[in-house]
């Protein structure tokens, strides 16, 4: 839960049981929690006093227990592209970046779901900010609450939320139950509503979450793969020692073979030199064949003080006809909001470090 004030409940960090829970433990019957839930994400009301079809006496009330407090927009950067890039503040010094990509068909908001990152893949500008803290339940759907409210809650306009990508800093399987409980929020129709396939998470690659995932709620999962074999996606993502590539395929492949339509996207991001040889597009065809998945090419996008280059555009065509050639779907991500440093990979936000991130993550590994 958001520390806001200690003693008042932030309503932002409830999904709908939660919420029912809430309201029954005030001694209200629990479809309180539904005309809620309408208030803050179908109107955009965060007001008790405007919330009419509540009673004075439990308005009242609501105001001494609890609060409903999004995080702060701290700045907006809009690009030549159209894309959006808010900085999103949480107090403290930390703040992550959201990022609203409208499409000719579709508007894709891009969240965050930690300050910063364990995980230290050795490509990603996010890693090498260091790891603060996971963010709250509130401080996750708070980003979608406010880029809705910025976009000014436009339910057909042009610059209209269709999908939500947990793509932005952190990795949202180590923060399960507040991500868990902002997706139910983001699937819920007394919430924003969004279809299965409308709601995606990206992961490096944490096995057991996969599953914990697969069990739970039903999203749209994409995984970031970034090579097709061990020794070198060990240099890209540190996690591929722990759930190496053999493991990650299964647990992609139960999460598919379920009972519900569900899809899995790899992404790959091109870097040149390192993972973008025709042999690696032979590999990741026989490595990914079988499996019925579609795979995003990310150009990679450089950040101060990295040493990586983007791939030339001609090998990136390259792979992709050798992959598209072997049988699998694969489209190149276009690169986006560049301008304004709001591409995969560029996001950075201010993360105060506070600890050693390699002991940051040995604790959350333990807890998985
Ligand atoms: N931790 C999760 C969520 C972050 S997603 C994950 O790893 O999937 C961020 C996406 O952008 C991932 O696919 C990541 O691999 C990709 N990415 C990171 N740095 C990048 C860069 N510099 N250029 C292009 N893509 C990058």
């Amino acid at each position: 839960m958001t520390a806001v004030d200690t003693n008042r409940i932030n309503l932002f960090d409830l999904d709908e049981i939660q919420m029912r829970a809430f309201f029954e433990s005030i001694g209200e019957k629990p479809f309180r929690a539904s005309q809620m839930l309408k208030w803050i994400y179908h109107q955009g009301i965060t007001d008790f006093d405007q919330m009419t079809n509540l009673s004075i006496e439990l308005r009242r009330r609501l105001g001494q227990v609890a609060i409903i407090e999004p995080p702060r927009v701290l700045s907006e950067q809009l690009s030549i592209d159209g894309t959006t890039k808010w900085l999103i503040g949480f107090g403290g010094g930390n703040a992550v970046e959201t990022v609203f990509i409208p499409e000719t068909n579709r508007g894709t908001l891009c969240i965050s779901s930690q300050v910063g990152c364990a995980l230290n893949c050795t490509f990603c500008a996010t890693g090498a900010q260091g790891f603060n803290r996971n963010l709250s339940t509130a401080e996750i759907i708070g980003q979608v609450w406010l880029a809705a409210q910025a976009l000014g809650h436009e339910r057909n306009g042009k610059r209209r939320i269709t999908n939500v990508v947990l793509m932005g800093m952190g990795e949202p399987l180590l923060n399960f139950d507040a991500v868990v409980a902002a997706l139910s929020l983001l699937r819920n129709d007394l919430g924003f509503g969004f279809a299965a396939k409308r709601v995606t998470l990206s992961t490096a690659g944490l096995v057991p979450g996969i599953e914990r995932l697969r069990e739970t709620i039903d999203v749209a999962l994409a995984v970031s793969l970034h090579a097709p074999e061990d020794a070198l996606r060990e240099t890209l993502v540190p996690l591929n020692r722990k759930y190496p590539i053999a493991e990650l395929m299964k647990s992609c492949a139960d999460y598919v073979s379920d009972k519900h339509k569900r899809t899995v996207t790899f992404e790959y991001t091109l870097i040149d030199g390192v993972n973008d040889h025709p042999d690696h597009a032979r590999q990741l065809v026989r490595l990914l064949r079988r499996l019925p998945s579609k795979l995003n090419l990310i150009p990679f996008n450089p950040f101060p003080g990295t040493r990586y280059r983007c791939s030339p555009e001609h090998r990136i065509r390259e792979f992709q006809e050798i992959v598209m050639a072997g049988g699998l779907i694969a489209t190149v991500r276009k690169t986006r909001g560049n301008d304004i440093d709001a591409a995969c990979g560029q996001l950075a936000g201010k993360v105060l470090d506070r600890t050693r991130r390699s002991q940051m993550f040995r604790e959350q590994m333990q807890r998985i």
